[in-house]
This record gives structure tokens, sequence and C-alpha cells, in this order.
């Protein structure tokens, strides 16, 4: 597509997004920086950028593929991609099989233990408030999201579950949790964001070994083959 990069317009912990040509589009720009407990631990993990972008945009056509809709238009090199240009409703929403990290910490449950049923919760994506978990009826009180907006946001959240839980058991790997946002455009709720191993736990199906962010949070070392790892199984190379 022939949109000409212009300004950025947000540099987060993991992304650069710049505005174009094209007032509906803009250019989101993946970097190898690595952030964890809310950006008191930083890093580099070489080739991530590159490896997150393309295995987001696999990820986001898959699920278009499966009926939900995306930021993604179009990838433009290693690192970057043409997305829409949506309003981010500033919620983590977060879905777990199995549990682990904070939800084992907060409800006191072993990691690696299998959840009954998919949860679902939301953080309020607020650095200077530690991200706190909030619930759907603060969101609506605090205007955060309307009630329709956020049933279309969890319908959404549950449906990429079952589809990457399904792809990711097919290639040997468990999806134990991940984040998801999402973002307003032209009155639509559409997923937004990224898929990577910044944003998911994935573990391999029969070793249990941590393929995702959690080598670089807990130092466990070999961060940057464990996002090869990942992608290789993905692209089948
Ligand atoms: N997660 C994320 N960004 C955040 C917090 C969590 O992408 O700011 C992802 C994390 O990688 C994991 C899932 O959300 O796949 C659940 O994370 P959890 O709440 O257990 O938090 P953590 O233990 O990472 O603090």
């Amino acid at each position: 597509m022939n949109v000409t990069k212009l300004n950025q317009i947000y540099e987060g912990k993991a992304k650069k997004v710049f505005k174009t040509s094209d007032e509906n589009l803009y250019i989101v720009e993946y970097k190898d920086d690595a952030t964890a407990f809310n950006g008191v631990k930083k890093g580099t993990i070489t080739g991530k950028g590159v490896i997150n972008n393309k295995m987001s945009n696999i990820m986001f056509k898959l699920l278009e593929q499966n009926g939900i809709k995306t930021h993604f238009v179009e990838e433009l090199s290693d690192r970057e991609t043409l997305v829409k240009a949506v309003k981010i409703v500033p919620l983590e929403i977060i879905i777990r099989n199995v549990a682990a990290g904070s939800f084992s910490k907060r409800y006191g449950v072993e990691e690696g233990t299998i959840l009954k049923n998919p949860t679902l919760e939301f953080s309020l994506k607020d650095d200077a408030l530690n991200d706190p978990l909030i619930n759907n009826s603060h969101i609506t009180a605090l205007n955060i999201a309307t009630e329709q907006e956020l049933k279309n946001i969890s319908d959404m959240a549950y449906k990429i579950n079952d589809v990457m839980k399904k792809f990711f058991a097919g290639i040997g790997i468990k999806l134990i949790d991940f984040k998801i946002e999402a973002g307003r455009f032209q009155n639509e709720i559409i997923l937004a964001d990224e898929i990577s191993p910044d944003t998911c736990r994935f573990w391999d199906a029969e070793t249990n070994k941590k393929l995702d962010k959690d080598r670089f949070r807990r130092d466990l070392g070999n961060v940057e083959e464990a996002y090869q790892e990942i992608f290789s199984r993905i692209t089948n190379k």
C-alpha cells in the first residue's frame, strides 16, 4: 500500500507507533527492548522485534480467517507493520488455561495447575498504578468501556483462546495464558497490539519447557533461543 511514514505519536516498552499519510492507518515498529515487572527490569532480546512482528502478523491472519477482526493491514518490513489507526481501550485482557504468574501468586495455586475452565480478567492499563485488576462494574462506572463493548471484548477473547489453543496444540505447545488489547475503529471493537512470546505463556507440550518471556523475567537463560524456537515451530522452518 502506498502510504508515507510520518511522525512518531507514541513509544511504548516494545513498540513505536507512527502516523501515516492516511489518517486511518498507523505504522507500528517493533523493538528488541524488553521490560518486566512494570519496567523495573530492563534488557534487550536480540531479534525479538523481528520475531514479534512476524509472529503477530501470522496470528492476526489466522484469527481473521476464523472471523475475528484485527488491526492488521500489511507487513511492511522485518520490524514494521501497517495497522488500522485504533483507539486502544486501556485494558489488559487476560485469558488463562493453566495457572501461572500473578494468578498463581494471588490465589496460592501451583503453577501448571490446569484450570477447570478458561478464566478472563481485566487489568487497567496504567503504569503509574501498576496495572491494577479491574472488574466489569468498575470498567463501566469509570466510562472505560460500555457493557456492550465489554461483551464484545469478552466474546472475542474466548474465541481467540479457542483458535490459538488448537493452533498451538498442533505444533506441540501448550497455551498457558495470554494478554490481548482491544481497539476502537469505526465504531467497532477489534483486536490490536501484538500476540507474541512477550504477551503469551507457551510451554512445550512434552517437557513443559518455557518458551516465552518468563525466560527473561526469571533469568532462565536461552531467551533468544526460546523466541526463535516458537517462531520456527509456527513457520515450520
Ligand atoms: N502479560 C502481558 N503484559 C502485562 C502483564 C501480563 O503481556 O503487562 C501477559 C503475560 O505474558 C502472561 C499473561 O499476560 O502471558 C498473564 O500474566 P500475569 O497476570 O500472570 O502477570 P505476570 O506474572 O507476567 O506479572
